[in-house]
């Protein structure tokens, strides 16, 4: 017999199958000898109270084994001799997409501009010995994009359960822990991601698919009433391929067939090509703001209400802060417990931070970007101030000195590049990050000294209340404010403030039809996932890659 439950215990009962099944047996009368096996369909903690609870919904068999695997299984059939899809990015969106294409009946063709998600791991070493970041092979670049060494953690706001449960399920296929089918804020693990990925990329290839590493898109392949037009030309009106340039070689390629367009939120070149192409595009509002690092026993603490922290059964605790300072959101994002702070830059004289966590979150540290909701209207003053440095960023992007013409639609990306500069002059010109205690950035104090930090390329002081933009620092000391009052303790000089947090999401989207997902001008291009402006995680991305190889597999029946 099969009998599902709903359980509300302590965590030391359910912290291992047997104590689920001896509080079944003693709860609901059963007799533990007849219970062979205890599946967790869905698991939660309720720290609300004083005594912390974790909700379980579980499936018991009695008398009886599982017949089936915990998770659902995708068929992939080969699809070497079937019509070719090009990707260009292999990041969430790009390796879903790939999949689903697969699923589909069509080869997908994959061009990633950076290394192979192992490779890739010692360019990001090498940001801590060099001070120096490559621009091909990053935090956000190469094999799983801004996915691959990430946190990992696979929440989203999405209401469709149906596309999220796929994407899940994908996962588990591919190596990831089913954990992640029952947990309320399932996360992978920044140390268990990349065999997920390399499995994904593996099933790609045995079904007769391409990856092509170090391969990067430098421009489409355009033509007009079923002419081709000139290299960027702005009179396209269907893509029928890539042009591409293989960084080992230096050799030029082509690559033909639709394309799904899924380069992320950092591909700014892809951003600037698409501008000066006329390629339709917009602006689009982000969240800016800093990392916040606690000692992760004081999130724990004041979590799980004990001054002795989290004990032996519960995990690193989680926090989720919003409020409104004049008008704008200030909310804390992507919070990693138990994690590190990272340089997520994507080239020379740009500092970024980000965040990650190994999958037992077991640092000392547990950070989140604390950030500010930014529209393109409150950073036009301060992008007109700093024209200089885009002019200057921008002849280097475009490696000649023809004149500039800002264009409206990189508003928002002129402003991460500035504020980016900025922090990263404000470091002595390297990866170093500038850094504040979060009462003294509250109290526009300079810190003296500072607390041990996770950021391996190391923090100075400095006054970040000062010499961040206003429109952030002002709202962001106001939050933090806020934030204190609401958990006693939050607001503390053992919390250190680091500079800057930019890439919460894309500046720009690509403007495409809400129904079919192509290009809103240009058919047989499908921009897709973050980059695109779309999505923001990589369950979303790995969702919208889905929905774009489908609309792809629609538009190419109609050729
Ligand atoms: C440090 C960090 C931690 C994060 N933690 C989480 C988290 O815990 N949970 C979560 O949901 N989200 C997290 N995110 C965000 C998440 O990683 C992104 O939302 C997601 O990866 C977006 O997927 P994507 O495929 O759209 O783009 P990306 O992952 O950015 O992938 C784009 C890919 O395109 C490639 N590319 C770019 N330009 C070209 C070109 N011209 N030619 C060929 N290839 C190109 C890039 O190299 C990259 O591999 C994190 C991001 C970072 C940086």
């Amino acid at each position: 017999m099969i009998q599902e439950y709903q359980i509300r215990i302590l965590p030391e009962q359910a912290a291992s199958e047997e104590g689920i099944k001896r509080y079944l047996a003693k709860e609901k009368g059963l007799d533990v000898r007849t219970l062979n096996q205890v599946r967790v369909l869905k698991r939660s903690i309720d720290a609300r109270q004083r005594t912390i609870f974790v909700n379980l919904k579980v499936r018991a068999y009695i008398n009886e084994f599982p017949q089936d695997d915990q998770y659902i299984h995708t068929e992939y059939p080969d699809v070497s001799s079937r019509p070719r899809v090009i990707v260009v990015g292999e990041g969430p969106g790009g390796l879903f997409a790939s999949l689903r294409l697969i699923e589909l009946g069509y080869r997908p063709i994959v061009l990633e501009r950076g290394k192979d998600v192992r490779e890739r791991k010692k360019d990001l070493s090498n940001i801590t010995k060099t001070q120096k970041v490559d621009g091909e092979s990053n935090y956000c670049f190469g094999e799983g994009g801004a996915g691959a060494y990430s946190d990992g953690k696979l929440y989203t706001r999405s209401k469709k359960r149906g596309s999220v449960d796929k994407i899940l399920n994908v996962f588990c296929q591919h190596g990831a822990n089913t954990n992640i089918l029952a947990d309320a804020h399932p996360h992978i693990g920044t140390d268990k991601l990349p065999r997920v990925i390399e499995n994904m990329r593996n099933t790609i290839i045995k079904c007769g698919g391409e990856v092509h590493f170090q391969t990067k898109m430098i421009r489409l392949i355009l033509e007009s009433e079923g002419k081709l037009t000139a290299p960027d030309a702005a009179a396209g009106d269907r893509v029928i391929g890539v042009e591409a340039v293989n960084l080992a070689t230096g050799a030029e390629e082509t690559y033909r067939g639709p394309v799904i367009l899924a380069t992320g939120h950092s591909a700014r070149d892809v951003y600037r090509y698409l501008a000066s192409a006329k390629i339709d595009i917009e602006a689009k509002g982000i969240a800016v703001g800093v990392r916040l690092e606690h000692p992760s026993q004081l999130i724990d603490q004041i979590q799980y209400h004990n001054k002795s922290g989290r004990g032996k059964y519960l995990p690193a605790a989680e926090y989720s802060f919003v409020t409104q300072v004049e008008g704008r959101g200030v909310y804390s994002f992507c919070m990693c417990p138990g994690g590190f702070v990272i340089p997520a830059a994507t080239g020379p004289e740009q500092l970024v931070v980000n965040g990650m966590s190994p999958s037992n979150r077991g640092t000392a540290w547990s950070n989140s970007g604390m950030v500010v909701e930014t529209h393109p209207e409150d950073v036009a003053q301060f992008v007109k101030e700093h024209q200089a440095i885009i002019e200057q960023t921008e002849m280097k992007a475009q490696q000649n000195a023809s004149l500039f013409t800002p264009h409206s639609s990189l508003q928002m990306m002129y402003f991460q590049e500035i504020v980016e500069k900025q922090c990263w002059q404000q470091g002595n010109m390297k990866q170093t990050a500038p850094a504040q205690r979060m009462a003294d950035f509250v109290n526009n104090r300079l810190s003296y000294d500072l607390p041990k930090s996770s950021y391996a390329p190391g923090i100075i002081s400095s006054p970040l209340h000062f010499w961040m933009p206003s429109f952030v620092s002002k709202r962001l000391q106001e939050g933090f404010r806020t934030f204190g009052k609401n958990a006693h303790g939050f607001l503390t000089n053992e919390a250190t403030l680091i500079a800057m947090e930019t890439r919460t999401s894309s500046p720009v989207r690509i403007i495409r039809d809400r129904e079919t997902l192509q290009h809103v001008r240009i058919q047989g291009l499908f921009p897709c996932g973050e980059g695109a402006g779309y999505a923001g995680g990589i369950v979303s991305a790995g969702v919208d890659g889905e929905r774009c190889a489908e609309m792809c597999a629609e538009y190419m029946k109609q050729l």
